[in-house]
């Protein structure tokens, strides 16, 4: 027997949706739940596909993640969003916010929201993707829970607090990076220790702060910003922005406050949008940056970021996504 499996993108669907309602979540937090997990699966990013329903499920089904949280935007300044979360998963409180920062960065040209009462477990490109797919530019990041050791340090302190960024590309598919702050993605780690593969030099260290290549050990020590003190700089600025400016909590006290049920910790997210025609060259704007891109791709080897996910949303609707056996065994095993 094969050890994976091939689901169509709407049986991927149906399975994640039944997972989560056998768990505790209404049909609103299972759509929007599954529609993120499912959008990461269509672009073939399994660190934040379906591999992350378990973690899902266990926060529903420990309580610590509200099923039924119904989450609130509120304008709370001229250029600031608050959405409280109530103690739900992040999607459903992104579709509820995304909106009113979008007509508020038009409207004025800038525009900030902060996430709050939140778990995130999800990849940031579909925020800011969906932004610059309405002409805006934007910015998201959001903390998690202590697994990265700062710059000189040998304890987990940071999360892997990723941020995002995104350029609108009037007709084309926009510009988008989606990077962690660590130099891998805790889901990529533990997929590599799944599957017994090594990681390359400079993911982490152990529990005595040596390098390792054995992402068991990465799991069970910390893992390293990339780039050494530029990515623990970064860091600590997502901590700033999605902890301490918008009255959310840090890395270190999520992980304090979290009942380690494998699900995402308690945390924050903030966005900022930008309407680049309010910044002074309205006319010119795209066509001088399509300039820059053309020059830029034109040399050998450079690509954009996000052209392998967009060229993986052409293929996965009719190729399907190829799951590991025992990851769809434990979600029919959800679903019960
Ligand atoms: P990667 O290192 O895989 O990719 C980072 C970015 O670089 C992507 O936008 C990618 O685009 C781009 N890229 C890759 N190769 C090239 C290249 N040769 N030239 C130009 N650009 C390139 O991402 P990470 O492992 O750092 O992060 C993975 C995900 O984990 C992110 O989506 C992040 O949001 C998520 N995450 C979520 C957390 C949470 O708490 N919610 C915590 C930490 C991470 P492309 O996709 O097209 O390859």
């Amino acid at each position: 027997m094969s050890d994976t499996v091939t689901l169509s993108l709407t049986e991927a669907t149906a399975l994640s949706t039944a997972a989560l309602t056998a768990n505790g979540a209404d049909a609103e937090n299972a759509r929007a739940v599954t529609d993120i997990m499912i959008r990461a699966e269509r672009d073939r990013c399994a660190s934040h596909g379906l591999f992350r329903l378990p973690g899902y499920c266990a926060s529903l089904k420990s309580g610590k993640v509200k099923g039924t949280a119904r989450p609130i935007a509120s304008e709370i300044a001229p250029g600031a969003v608050r959405v409280s979360g109530d103690g739900g998963f992040a999607p459903l409180a992104l579709e509820v916010g995304l909106p009113v920062l979008a007509k508020k960065a038009k409207s004025q040209g800038i525009a900030g929201m902060g996430l709050v009462d939140i778990y995130h477990f999800a990849a940031l490109w579909p925020e800011v993707e969906t932004l610059a797919e309405q002409g805006l530019c934007a910015f998201a990041f959001t903390q998690a829970s202590p697994m990265v050791a700062p710059a000189g340090g040998i304890k987990p302190f940071f999360g892997t607090n990723p941020m995002a960024f995104s350029w609108p590309r009037p007709g084309k598919d926009p510009y988008v990076f989606d990077q962690a702050s660590a130099a891998m993605a805790r889901g990529d780690v533990m997929i590599h220790a799944r599957d017994g593969h090594p990681v390359p030099p400079g993911t982490g260290i152990d529990v005595d702060g040596n390098p390792t290549t054995d992402p068991a050990e990465v799991l069970k020590g910390a893992q390293s910003p990339f780039g050494g003190y530029k990515g623990s700089n970064i860091a600590l600025m997502v901590e700033l922005l999605a902890g301490g400016l918008i009255g959310s909590v840090f890395s270190a006290e999520a992980g304090r406050l979290d009942n380690k049920d494998g699900g995402p910790p308690i945390g924050g997210e903030f966005i900022m949008a930008i309407d680049p025609t309010h910044f002074g060259d309205a006319d010119h704007w795209a066509q001088h940056c399509e300039a820059l891109f053309s020059e830029l791709t034109a040399m050998d080897g450079v690509r954009l970021p996000g052209q392998r996910r967009r060229k993986a949303r052409t293929e996965t609707p009719t190729t399907g996504i190829v799951l590991p056996r025992s990851l769809v065994d434990t979600i029919n095993g959800l679903v019960g």
